[in-house]
């Protein structure tokens, strides 16, 4: 649905009536992508990254970090293990770790797709022959956050990096076929309610297929560590607003959500989401993943995680998906 800017603000200032539109964002959840809840099986494979955004618990200069990466073994073990647990979809993420080369990713990405799976990447920017080779390579996904597209915060934010660069790279993923994943974080110092409508304007117009938001959680080991982060309640209402506009994308439950909120993710799901990615990276360097603090699922089997989180789906009436739960155009679905 078209909303224009002014309508988004409006309802994005909204806090006393958000119940209705979480409300309205369900309904239009259940309208258009159903009851099922997507898994997706979440492995961290690196905390190694060559950026140095201002927000990040795992930027370059954050020194107190204990780095780690999983081995090819390891990743394509984790990544097996989740397909054995039922996950239909492994979601690979790092910071930007160059170890992690073409050739190398491409021979773990092969062996997961052996798997029967969907396979996501999420491993910042590269450039248009690596994209290339990772989709050939079987990558059925890609998630990058624009962050913000208020061009003057990101630059801010992410010194070194180019809004414009990111933006370009977003465009070479769709092109080449993928399922885009974009998003953004809720609550970044200096954001406006209008900023974050020009957001979701922004990833409107892309035509992203997952849209992933959740709120900015200032880190401790950062130079934003002062600074106040995202509401839940906002964060909620940015994603609610999200699926009014793109009906029938994939949404996921953040992780950031949960973080603030024990029941952050139930409560997503019931304000438009319809995709939850538990961690399944094993224990000993889920904690060393820490983009911000009391990030939840750093505690706990990955067996375990699940089986409670379906537990908690099943109990507000909702299924698990048992396919890959790839997006499904309703514009396709409707001819
Ligand atoms: N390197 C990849 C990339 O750039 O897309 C993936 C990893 S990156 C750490 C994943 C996401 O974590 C970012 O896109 C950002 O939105 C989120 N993130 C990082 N620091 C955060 C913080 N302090 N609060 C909330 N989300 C954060």
């Amino acid at each position: 649905m078209n909303l224009t800017k002014k309508e988004i603000i409006a309802l994005l200032s909204d806090k006393q009536n958000e119940q209705e539109l979480f409300n309205r964002a369900d309904d239009v959840r259940r309208k258009n992508v159903g009851d099922e809840v997507h898994l997706r099986g979440l492995i961290e494979f690196s905390n190694f990254c060559r950026n140095n955004c201002l927000y990040c618990g795992i930027r370059r200069d954050n020194k107190k970090v204990c780095r780690y990466r999983l081995s090819e073994e390891e990743l394509i073990k984790t990544a097996r293990q989740g397909a054995e647990m039922g996950f239909k979809t492994i979601v690979m993420q790092s910071g930007e770790d160059m170890y992690f080369s073409v050739e190398r990713l491409c021979r773990i990405i092969s062996a997961v797709k052996n798997f029967d799976v969907a396979v996501t990447l999420s491993i910042g920017e590269r450039n248009y022959d690596e994209y290339k080779a990772f989709r050939e390579a079987g990558a059925d996904r890609y998630l990058m956050r624009i962050e913000t597209t208020d061009k003057e915060l990101y630059h801010r934010l992410d010194p070194q990096m180019s809004w414009q660069r990111r933006y370009e790279c977003l465009l070479m993923i769709k092109e080449l076929g993928y399922e885009l994943g974009s998003g953004i974080m809720v609550g970044l110092p200096g954001q406006t309610l209008e900023s974050i409508a020009n957001d979701l304007l922004f990833l409107q117009n892309l035509e992203i297929d997952m849209a992933g938001i959740g709120p900015f959680i200032p880190h401790p080991d950062t130079p934003l560590a002062g600074e106040n982060g995202g509401s839940l309640s906002l964060a909620l209402r940015t994603m609610a607003v999200m699926r009014i506009m793109l009906p029938d994308i994939n949404i996921p439950a953040t992780t950031a959500m949960e973080s603030l909120h024990p029941n952050g993710r139930i409560m997503a799901l019931q304000a438009g989401a319809n995709v939850i990615m538990p961690n399944i990276t094993e224990e000993e360097y889920r904690s060393l993943y820490a983009l911000y603090p009391g990030k939840a699922g750093a505690d706990g089997t990955p067996a375990n995680s699940r089986s409670r989180l379906a537990q908690k789906i099943i109990n507000l009436g909702r299924t698990i998906g048992t396919g890959y739960g790839s997006r499904i155009k309703k514009s396709l679905v409707d001819k």
